[in-house]
Formats: C-alpha cells, sequence, structure tokens
C-alpha cells in the first residue's frame, strides 16, 4: 500500500520553524516510504485566515524545497461536504444543539463542585444534552445561535472500544471522553477542526497522520468519528516539538522564528531545515 502523509497548516500567520519541522516530518515519512505527500489549507476559522498567508505558504514551502503531489485541497471550499456529513450525524441522534455561551459555561462549570477536566481544562458540563425536547425545538424555532456537540457517550456506546495505532507509541486505547461532548459544528462555522480533519484525512486517501504531540489528545475523537463513519483508519505518528533554548515551545512565543525572517536574514534552506531538526544527509 503507498504511504500517504500530508501537511496541514492553517494560514493564520507566516510558518515557523516548528511548521518546518511538522512539514519536513510528513515529507520526509512519504519518501522513505516511497509514498505521497499532500498539502492541505486547514482554513475554516474565517475571522483568523488569510489568503496572504497561504500564498506565503506556498512560497516558504518551495523556498525550503519541499513539493507536493495532487491539487491543495482548501478546507473553506468544502463547507458543504462538512454539513451532509453533520446533518447525517445529527440525523442518528448523535449530535445536540448547544446553545450555550462561553460565560454561560463557566458559570455552570463554577457552580459544580469538582468539573471534571481534559487536556484543555474542565469539560463541557452537559447543560444543552438534557435540554427537554420542547424546550429545544422552541430554541431553535427562534432562531438561537447554536453550536452542535457530539454526545460522545452516545457515539461510544454505538462503536464499542476503540484503539489505534502510533508509530512512535504502537497501540494506543482511545478514550474519547477526555475532551467531553466537543464541538462538531460551532456557531458560526459549519464544521469543526476534528469532523474536517477526519473527513479529509479519509477522502485524501492519507495512511499515515503525522502531526505534533499536541493534537495527542484529539486523535481519539478522531477514531470515534471513523468508526461512526464507517472511514478507514489510518495509522499515526505524533512527533515531538521544537522548543527554544529555553524550553518554551516555538508556537506559543510571541516571536517565533518564521521562516522568512530567516530567509531575509541571510539563512539558506539546508541551514533552516537543519534549525527544524532536518539536517541534510552527509555525502
Ligand atoms: N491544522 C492543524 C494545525 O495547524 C494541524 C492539523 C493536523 O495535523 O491534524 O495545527
Amino acid at each position: 500500500m503507498t504511504v500517504v502523509t500530508r501537511f496541514a497548516p492553517s494560514p493564520t500567520g507566516f510558518l515557523h520553524l516548528g511548521h518546518a519541522h511538522a512539514a519536513l516530518f510528513a515529507w520526509r515519512a512519504a519518501e522513505a516510504a516511497r509514498g505521497r505527500c499532500l498539502l492541505r489549507i486547514e482554513d475554516i476559522d474565517r475571522g483568523r485566515c488569510r489568503p496572504a498567508f497561504e500564498a506565503a505558504i506556498a512560497e516558504d514551502l518551495a523556498w525550503l524545497g519541499l513539493d507536493w503531489e495532487g491539487p491543495v485541497r482548501r478546507q473553506s471550499e468544502h463547507l458543504g461536504f462538512y454539513a451532509e456529513i453533520l446533518a447525517e450525524l445529527h440525523g442518528r441522534g448523535l449530535l445536540y444543539p448547544c446553545f450555550c455561551t462561553r460565560k454561560e459555561i463557566r458559570a455552570e462549570i463554577a457552580r459544580a463542585a469538582a468539573a471534571p477536566h481534559g487536556p484543555d481544562g474542565p469539560l463541557y458540563p452537559g447543560t444543552c444534552r438534557d435540554l427537554g425536547e420542547a424546550e429545544r425545538r422552541a430554541r431553535l424555532a427562534a432562531g438561537e445561535p447554536h453550536a452542535l456537540r457530539l454526545d460522545v457517550a452516545r457515539a461510544t456506546a454505538e462503536t464499542g472500544p476503540l484503539a489505534w495505532v502510533d508509530r512512535g507509541r504502537s497501540e494506543v486505547a482511545a478514550d474519547p471522553a477526555v475532551f467531553g461532548d466537543v464541538v462538531l459544528a460551532r456557531k458560526d462555522t459549519p464544521t469543526s477542526y476534528h469532523l474536517a480533519v477526519t473527513l479529509d484525512d479519509a477522502l485524501q486517501g492519507v495512511t499515515l497522520v503525522t502531526r505534533g504531540e499536541d493534537l495527542f489528545p484529539a486523535t481519539p475523537i478522531h477514531r470515534l468519528l471513523q468508526a461512526l463513519l464507517d472511514l478507514p483508519v489510518p495509522e499515526w505518528h505524533h512527533h515531538g516539538l521544537l522548543t527554544d533554548a529555553a524550553g518554551k515551545r516555538l508556537a506559543k512565543r510571541h516571536d517565533p522564528l518564521t521562516i522568512r525572517a530567516l530567509r531575509e536574514a541571510g539563512r539558506s534552506p539546508a541551514e533552516v531545515r537543519a534549525l527544524a531538526g532536518f539536517p541534510d544527509e552527509g555525502p
């Protein structure tokens, strides 16, 4: 089977060394297996994504010496497709509308004596999961803004226990409940990172999902969506994240070293590849 990997940046800023590491990781994994590496632009967050950053991504990758197979998939062009799948999940009773504002969620969590926590902080307390059908219908009919959340307990009851394979760690048991009832469609966007990434990886025939280990906790949700939607299951390889000399993650710095700043400072592509953790092999 041909190995297919992908690099999937969001055009919300210029690529920095951490992105270069992720891109090179995906590209080299494909190259080592004589496979293919794809490029996907994850631009569903219309408020933060900019066409100029997308153009810069293409330019920076080309300068780094990375080329990509096939057409680039741009998620903003496929919102109708994500909405169709959402409707299917909704029809199966696996989603529920959530009308809560962030403020209401915070207040509800503060009221609970011991609110359960996930990797990103306290979990959604499930307020709207238990709304009566009449209230739900009335609020929808009134056009109240709402997100759609996955009823994780119901979903896992349907799929049974799941596992997945990470090349860096061997088999991992999936616990999709770690994030609680995740949002699959936001109030302002008819999809979410979790849904779009899972559908696109399947649709593009990705067999090896490489990405930073900051996204490791999200993988059980993707595994659950694959099982619910009967999608092929890829392998994963979560890689470490580049840090600066003080151990701070590059992506979290105010002034991450962008590829273009390094280029303007006179660094060569080979030097930047080495800074990103992928020195060229010697002769
Ligand atoms: N778009 C995500 C990011 O820029 C990566 C998605 C993924 O690799 O699953 O962090």
